[in-house]
């Protein structure tokens, strides 16, 4: 590629700033050339403009469609924000992570967890991605007290938005050679909300008769990933059971630092790890960089530099399997420029 690549750089907080310059630093490993573009969200932005989501930011990641993010801090009991759109009307998200995914019109949020070698023990060749519908479900924001005592939030479910996300896993598992895809619901109880997921799945599985389709309760579904994982290639589910289901496999592959995701709409992606802010390392320099790293490798892979992806995300296996340099959460005792230097090395083809 000859004309550098442009990417929205939002640096989030917490651990967020150090991991996104380390992810830079590894992509600019590859030889590509990038023109980064720094865009205000959360305090920073507060600061500037007085909103953590201004609709100039918004602007500025519609306009570039590809954006790597780092992790915002979500305040427990405090995360609502209420965007306001030119017509005047008001859009009330619980927390920023989701008010942007919205903002942008990103519907799915799939999140890979393969095993990386030793570290992951049993579950080494560990294979699966779950793809999380990201916008309804009891995250749409409807939640409101009812009185002093009694408070509720609708669980929004919708036949386009499930038919949508089902089709966008339904064509990953034919494009990437998977053979199966599940659905993850509890249909048993919420027939009405659950039902219309699993139905619209069914109805989109039709469509795919090369794709084995089937479908398990979001409770056996979570047993089923720590005791046979290996049953499970691609599980399509909704917005807060993805966001539960894919920790714990982060869980099984060796740690929350290993875990990447991507948000994708029909015009724009934003690139993202699993994990939070971490606000209880952040500032420490012992961050795990590599679940944003292995984001950045998906992103290069959405703008067609599949070469260089697929470099990023062997120089991570190999530096990850040879357990030498390994920040805390993985056992190790590396910083986090220690492990990004590593990487970046392996990239460029010297040893570390
Ligand atoms: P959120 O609600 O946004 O997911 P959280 O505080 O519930 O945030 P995380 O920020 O993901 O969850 O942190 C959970 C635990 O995992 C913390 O102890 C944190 O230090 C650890 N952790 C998360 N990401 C990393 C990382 N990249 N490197 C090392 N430890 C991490």
């Amino acid at each position: 590629m000859s004309n550098p690549l442009r990417i929205a750089v939002v640096a989030g907080n917490g651990i967020g700033p150090e991991i996104t310059a380390a992810t830079q630093r590894v992509l600019e490993a590859t030889g590509l050339a990038f023109d980064w573009v720094p865009v205000l969200v959360g305090d920073e932005a507060v600061a500037e403009h007085g909103h953590p989501l201004p609709q100039l930011s918004v602007r500025q990641l519609q306009e570039i469609g590809l954006a790597l993010k780092g992790p915002l801090i979500v305040e427990k009991l405090k995360g609502r924000v209420i965007c306001t759109h030119a017509d005047g009307s008001e859009h009330v998200y619980p927390s920023l992570n989701n008010a942007l995914r919205r903002e942008l019109q990103l519907f799915v949020n799939p999140r890979p967890l393969r095993g990386m070698g030793a570290l992951s023990g049993k579950w080494a060749e560990l294979d699966i991605v779950i793809m999380r519908e990201v916008t309804e479900d009891v995250y749409a924001g409807l939640e409101r007290m009812v009185d002093a005592d009694r408070a509720e939030a609708i669980k929004l479910t919708t036949r386009a938005a499930v038919r949508r996300v089902a089709r966008y896993s339904f064509e990953f598992a034919r494009k990437n050679g998977r053979r199966r895809v599940t659905c993850a619901h509890k249909a048993n109880v919420l027939g009405l909300t659950d039902g219309m997921f699993l139905e619209c799945c069914r109805e989109v599985a039709a469509e795919f008769p090369e794709i084995a389709f089937d479908d398990c309760m979001i409770d056996a579904a979570a047993y089923a990933l720590v005791k046979t994982p290996q049953r499970f290639d691609v599980i399509v589910t909704s917005n807060q059971y993805g966001d539960i289901l894919s920790d714990l496999g982060a869980g099984l592959v060796g740690s929350l630092g290993l875990a990447p995701g991507a948000n994708i709409g029909e015009a724009g992606a934003m690139f993202e790890a699993s994990h939070g802010a971490a606000p209880d390392i952040a500032g420490k320099g012992i961050a795990n960089p590599i679940a944003l790293i292995l984001s950045g490798a998906l992103l290069l892979r959405h703008a067609g530099a599949l070469a260089e992806a697929e470099r990023v995300e062997a120089a991570v296996r190999s530096v990850v399997i040879e357990r030498k340099i390994l920040t805390p959460d993985l056992g190790g005792q590396a910083s986090t420029e220690a492990l990004t230097a590593a990487i970046c090395a392996r990239i460029k083809g010297a040893s570390a």
